[in-house]
């Protein structure tokens, strides 16, 4: 089967890589031609072209935005639409009425992994859209990785994607502060950054599988005196005055002081940590 796919950035290159190691021929149009030399794929001269070449087309662009810039005026009629790029649940939804709006079925979904891991070993993706469409391009998808199929509306693949990369993109940032921290204060990275690590590791050890944490979260109930929101937030505000001290950006401490802040002023003060879900979502 042809497939083709638009947007050779690494990522695209990736599961362009995937697809003809699965076995398909790969039609690619990319905005900077030069992106497609030694892919092995064939490289259509105009968007139009590309998209003729296949039933299913994949996207893998920076946001929704460079989906319109390519698509405009291109002919779908009949095509399956699968935009892999990042962007927001409403910009799919959007993208799903566009594209439907133009006769062609339309998949939204987030890659999980880096470049070099597509259609690796623990490669995976979030899709959503109709069911039917789903599983009639998953054999192709799963070539890309595992498929995670969430349901029919297509914001829900982004809302998942951008929830994960919340989680990950937070936990980065706080790597890199904490090592600023240190390292104002004359300690070489190296030294700080293996034990680090290890903190991030043992938060699955104290939150256990997700399971009992949901079910307080879902309670609204949240027992236990081991790590109050008072306690928690104490060592907040340290860790923002120790930040403030070394001239090291407060900006990220001092918004998790605030969730403390906020949490404790609302009386959650002797509640377990999990209690600033209270004042997040609200
Ligand atoms: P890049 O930013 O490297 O590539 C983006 C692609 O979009 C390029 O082909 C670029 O074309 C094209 N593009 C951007 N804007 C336009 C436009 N206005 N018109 C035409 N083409 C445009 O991104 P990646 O390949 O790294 O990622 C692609 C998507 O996958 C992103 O949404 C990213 O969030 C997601 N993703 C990436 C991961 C990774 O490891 N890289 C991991 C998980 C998800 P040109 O080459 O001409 O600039």
């Amino acid at each position: 089967m042809n497939v083709t796919v638009i947007g050779l950035g690494p990522m695209g290159r990736a599961m362009t890589v995937a697809l003809l190691r699965g076995g398909h021929a790969v039609t690619v149009w990319n905005r900077t031609p030069g992106r497609a030399d030694g892919l092995g794929a064939t490289l259509a001269p105009t968007p139009h072209a590309a998209v003729g070449a296949s039933d299913l087309t994949i996207l893998s662009l920076t946001d929704y935005a460079a989906m319109y810039d390519i698509l405009a005026g291109v002919g779908l009629t009949g095509r399956t639409v699968v935009n892999l790029s990042s962007d927001t649940p409403t910009a799919s939804r959007e993208a799903s009425e566009w594209v439907a709006a133009r006769g062609a079925d339309f998949l939204t979904g987030g890659v999980m992994v880096p470049a070099p891991a597509v259609g690796g070993p623990g490669a995976y993706a979030f899709y959503s859209g109709q069911r039917a469409v789903f599983e009639r391009a998953e054999p192709v998808l799963r070539l890309i990785g595992d498929t995670r199929y969430l349901g029919a509306d297509p914001g829900l693949a982004q809302l998942f994607y951008q929830a994960h990369l919340d989680v990950f993109l937070t936990a980065l940032s706080g790597i890199l502060h904490a090592t600023a921290l240190v390292a104002a204060a004359g300690v070489a990275p190296a030294e700080f950054l293996p034990g680090a690590l290890e903190t991030l590791t043992d938060i699955p050890a104290m939150v256990g599988d997700g399971a009992a944490l949901a079910a307080q979260l879902d309670a609204g109930v949240h027992p236990g005196d081991l790590s109050t929101a008072l306690m928690m937030g104490a060592t907040a505000e340290h860790i923002l005055r120790t930040s403030e001290k070394a001239g090291v950006d407060p900006g990220l401490p001092r918004a998790v002081l605030s969730h403390y802040e906020r949490a404790i002023a609302a009386g959650h003060g002797r509640s377990n940590w999990t209690a600033l879900y209270e004042v997040m979502r609200s």
